[in-house]
């Protein structure tokens, strides 16, 4: 039987990251297994292939609004869906155009295909094959989870993986979740032509983000003509004549061709036997790691990335992975640090967020100061006829300190990292706000908000 010191399972963002940081250094004999695509949910299922769907949407939108800029199209628009397909899926076999060749290159053992599974705490079963692994890292990910509603199953559903490669474009589709991911989607199928409904819990939409930058994209949404139904408990699905009907509490019932489920997601761990190697998970199924993203009940087992169960973007699962190898390779435990983890959703207007919000801030018992402008009064977004939205910040009280940042607007996911260079500095509000910016750009809200937030304010 093949023993390898290190066995990473997973060849998305993270398990890449590792296979590819150990192996270079040589010092090790390093393998990777991967049953379904390189690259992961975020090149193949993810980020890619809906960020460019977005960018179709996004110039679809512009050119309904040239009018407005003095610019007549004459004859109609038209949206050639398989084309637009065509170039999603263009986009993303570039993403991932180099498959297996840099990790062979530096001598790490690839297995594409096989679903890796434990059989004891040092042995996997990899299909037919089994291998022995002296240490082993977890970066399985997530599968899209599904409320247990009845009759869901039985109508029928799409997750993130068909919506990114949809058969065609839906005249009707309902969106279950109004998160990142539903949002996204939403104005994806809107602009291209679909009328969608989106269906969400709570009581607003992007939950997670501050409210002040949803009811920016709820207010976008409505002049869209995306209906968002909030605060809706779906009772049950049925299918009826090719439909599906989704029974909301109260009495309402909405009707699409499609319904798409983005209610959030959870690690995948059924494949992989958790239980065989002593890996414990918690009662939502997420391992119970320590701080350097070692299992607490088995020591020769590190996550990383989505398979966490925490903070489910690619950039932190690469930083995850940096953690992880850098702890391997140098055998002295590093300690997580999400202080400052930037999210962005990007829709149009963008959303982008760091640190904390105005309401978890105050919750922590700080007293915090809030600066908070509008990109309607800013005359680059006038020029550019892109004034929805606004930038807002949360600083301490006393000592100015930023602690949190949120962007609604064009290229917010840019801007955003303003705020995290000056969080990571632990940087003040007002030290930052009298920093002169460019005229005229965006980026002089966030300055004024800045300002507005400094301790020394008025
Ligand atoms: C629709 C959507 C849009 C997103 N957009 C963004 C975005 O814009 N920005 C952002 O930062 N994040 C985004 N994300 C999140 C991002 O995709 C993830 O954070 C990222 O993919 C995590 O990387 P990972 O390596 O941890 O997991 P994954 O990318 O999920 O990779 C895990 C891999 O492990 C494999 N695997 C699982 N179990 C086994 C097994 N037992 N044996 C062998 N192989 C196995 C899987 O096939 C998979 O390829 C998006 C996610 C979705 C669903």
């Amino acid at each position: 039987m093949d023993t390898y010191d290190v066995f990473v399972i997973g060849g998305g963002g993270a398990g890449s990251e590792c296979a590819y940081r150990i192996g270079e250094s040589k010092r090790f004999r390093v393998a990777m297994a991967e049953h379904d695509k390189l690259g992961g949910e975020c090149n193949n299922y993810g980020c890619v292939p809906t960020k460019a769907m977005l960018a179709a949407a996004k110039l679809a939108h512009s050119l309904d609004r040239a009018e407005e800029f003095g610019i007549r199209i004459k004859g109609d628009i038209e949206i050639d869906f398989p084309k637009i397909m065509e170039r999603v899926n263009r986009i993303v076999a570039h993403s991932v155009r180099y498959g297996s060749e840099p990790f062979t290159d530096i001598g790490v053992e690839v297995f594409l295909g096989p679903t890796a599974s434990f059989t004891s705490p040092h042995e996997l079963a990899l299909d037919g094959k089994r291998v022995k692994a002296k240490k082993v890292i977890v970066a399985t990910g997530t599968d899209a989870a599904a409320p247990p509603i009845p009759g869901l199953a039985e109508a029928g559903y799409w997750t993130n993986k068909e919506a990114t490669n949809p058969p065609h474009l839906p005249s009707t589709i309902a969106i279950l979740g109004a998160g990142p991911i539903g949002v996204e989607f939403a104005q994806i199928f809107a602009r291209l032509g679909s009328k969608v409904t989106v269906i969400e819990a709570l009581d607003r939409v992007l939950p997670p983000e501050d409210p002040d930058s949803g009811a920016v994209i709820a207010e976008a949404f409505d002049d869209e003509g995306i209906e968002v139904i909030t605060a809706a408990k779906v009772e049950r699905v049925e299918k009826s004549n090719g439909k599906r009907r989704l029974h909301i509490a109260g009495g309402r019932m909405v009707s699409a061709d499609v319904l798409l489920v983005a209610t959030g997601r959870t690690p995948r761990m059924k494949d992989l036997n958790p239980d065989a190697a002593g890996i414990e998970l918690d009662e939502r199924g997420r391992p119970v790691l320590t701080e350097g993203l070692r299992s607490t009940t088995a020591r020769h087992v590190w996550v990383a990335g989505d398979a966490t169960g925490e903070l489910l973007f690619t950039h932190v699962a690469t930083y995850e992975a940096g953690l992880v190898s850098g702890t391997v390779l140098s055998g002295r435990a590093r300690k997580r640090d999400y202080r400052v983890v930037p999210k962005v959703t990007f829709c149009e207007p963008e959303v982008a967020s760091v640190g904390v919000t105005e309401q978890q801030a105050r919750d922590a018992g700080r007293e915090v100061r809030i600066g908070k402008l509008d990109f309607a009064d800013n005359e680059r977004a006038d020029i550019d006829g892109l004034t929805r939205g606004l930038a807002k910040v949360v600083a301490d009280a006393e000592t100015g300190e930023v602690l949190g940042g949120h962007i609604v607007g064009t290229g917010a996911g840019e801007m955003i990292h303003e705020i995290v260079a000056i969080m990571a500095g632990r940087g003040k509000a007002g030290v930052a706000g009298k920093a002169i910016h460019a005229y005229p750009t965006l980026s002089e809200t966030v300055k004024g908000a800045l300002e507005q937030a400094s301790a020394d304010a008025g």
